[in-house]
Order: C-alpha cells, then sequence, then structure tokens
C-alpha cells in the first residue's frame, strides 16, 4: 500500500491505494492548496480556529469534502489535546458539523455510515484506520506526546474491543508530516520514545553532532501499529515532510505558528 496523489475540482489531496481498492469509504489528507483564505491562510485552510475568516474556512471545509466524496453534513471534529483518548462517535454525533465539539480527544471511530472523522494537523501526524471486513473507521491525531503514548495502538484496540475488529483485517495510512529530516528535538523526545516502545525506538532516532536529536515519527507510529497486531503491508506512510514543503503542506515549525491547518478525514459510505 501507498499514499497517492489525487485531485478533484482543482483540490489535491492524498490517498492511500489501499483503502481506495478496498472500496466503501471515502478519505483524504488535505494540502494547503485549492481553497479560498487569504494571507497566512493562502489557501486551503481548515483550522477553524486560527483567525481566518469563519465563511472562507466553511467553503474550504465545503470544497475539500466535495472533493474526496465525503458529506459535509456529517463531520464530527473533536478538540485535540495531545493525549491518547480514543472516543467512540455515536449517531448522535453526527450532524455536529463546524460546531466546537465539547469534548476532546485525539483519536475518533465509528461504524456508522455517513459520519465523517477529522483530525487536524499541521507538522503532527495524521493517521487514518479503516477495517474493511467489520466496517470500522478511525482518524488519529499523534504529535509527539501522542506518539509517546501509542494513540495509534489505542485506536487499534478501540477498533478491536469496541467493534470486533481484527487486527489482521485493518488497514492504516499515516499521512504527510514533519519527517525525520527536520524533527530536531532536544533529549525529552527520544527519551519518552524509549521509554515507551523500549531499544526498537532506537531505529527511529539519530544522534546529531549539534547535540539534537532527530526523531522519526512517522517511523514510530508504524511500530506501534505493528505491535497492535497490524501486517507491514496494511501500512502506508506518506514519505512527504510539510516543513520540507511548507509551500505544499501547513507547517508549525516553518511558520512559527502563523499558518492555516490541514485535515485528514474518513467516512464509511
Ligand atoms: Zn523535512
Amino acid at each position: 500500500m501507498t499514499i497517492v496523489d489525487s485531485m478533484q475540482n482543482q483540490v489535491p489531496f492524498l490517498t492511500c491505494d489501499g483503502f481506495t481498492n478496498a472500496g466503501g469509504v471515502a478519505h483524504g489528507f488535505s494540502t494547503r492548496l485549492g481553497g479560498v483564505s487569504e494571507g497566512i491562510y493562502d489557501s486551503l485552510n481548515l483550522g477553524l480556529y486560527r483567525g481566518d475568516e469563519p465563511e472562507r474556512v466553511e467553503k474550504n471545509f465545503r470544497r475539500f469534502t466535495a472533493a474526496i466524496g465525503a458529506d459535509f453534513e456529517g463531520l464530527v471534529l473533536s478538540n485535540q489535546v495531545h493525549g491518547c483518548a480514543v472516543r467512540t462517535i455515536t449517531a448522535a454525533d453526527r450532524g455536529q458539523g463546524l460546531r466546537r465539539p465539547i469534548w476532546e480527544a485525539d483519536g475518533l471511530i465509528t461504524d456508522i455510515p455517513g459520519v465523517c472523522l477529522t483530525i487536524f494537523t499541521a507538522d503532527c501526524l495524521p493517521i487514518l484506520l479503516y477495517d474493511p471486513v467489520r466496517r470500522v473507521v478511525s482518524a488519529v491525531h499523534a504529535g509527539w506526546r501522542g506518539t509517546a503514548m501509542g494513540i495509534a495502538g489505542e485506536a487499534v484496540k478501540a477498533m478491536v474491543e469496541r467493534y470486533g475488529s481484527c487486527p489482521g483485517d485493518i488497514l492504516a495510512a499515516i499521512g504527510p508530516g514533519i519527517s525525520l529530516c527536520c524533527f530536531e528535538t532536544d533529549e525529552d523526545v527520544p527519551n519518552a520514545m524509549t521509554e515507551a516502545l523500549g531499544a526498537s525506538a532506537l531505529h527511529h532516532i539519530e544522534v546529531r553532532d549539534s547535540g539534537k536529536f532527530h526523531v522519526d515519527l512517522k517511523g514510530m507510529n508504524a511500530l506501534w501499529l505493528k505491535k497492535a497486531g497490524l501486517s507491514p503491508d496494511h501500512i502506508a506512510v506518506s514519505d512527504a515532510c510539510t516543513m520540507c514543503q511548507h509551500d505544499r503542506f501547513w507547517s508549525h515549525r516553518y511558520t512559527r505558528g502563523q499558518r492555516g491547518s490541514q485535515a485528514a478525514m474518513i467516512q464509511l459510505l
């Protein structure tokens, strides 16, 4: 499985060919291109609380959901807090739309068709999960804290425990995010990773002459997914680094926070 470039109605986005081939699901990772926002939000900003004009953000949501074949009316968002909670989205949550949710979660999970799970990133990793057998989907926001807490594995566990998924059936797509090349950290990040994942985390950490560390969050999350029982063939990883490709993606680090947001969405059809 790989992550591939797609385009619809002049809106570019990324998809996972494994999800598309399995069928029954709409999904996509947004870029910063193809929207109507201006200035520092130029152009596809999907962040609602970053200072952009709400009418433009709503237009961007309509453009993006239409491009990937999802329902604007089915959007369900969350307050992301760099935690590892995975919230089950029920029929009662459908229709929440762009209203700010009262609950906090960095992972969303559902088996209800028509609910469009949405998470936001700008360097942090977006991860989408799809079980085409039990028909369950999940969207996960994994920054370094969420990665150290194993939120990707928590989402798989939630699919298994709440909906009876077999880990071997689950497909995973890790989207664009800050990569090993650009994610420079102090020792707190690698320490948190090795504490959580043991020696296997060391394969995804580089020590630089400067005394700084470079950490591969994509590799760490793939590791969590494998530990949770996913087949390595069922994990697609985008090679796009949001900081290297800051003209194409929103990067929090590159813009020093003056930015819009990407979204990753997944919806059962
Ligand atoms: Zn980079």
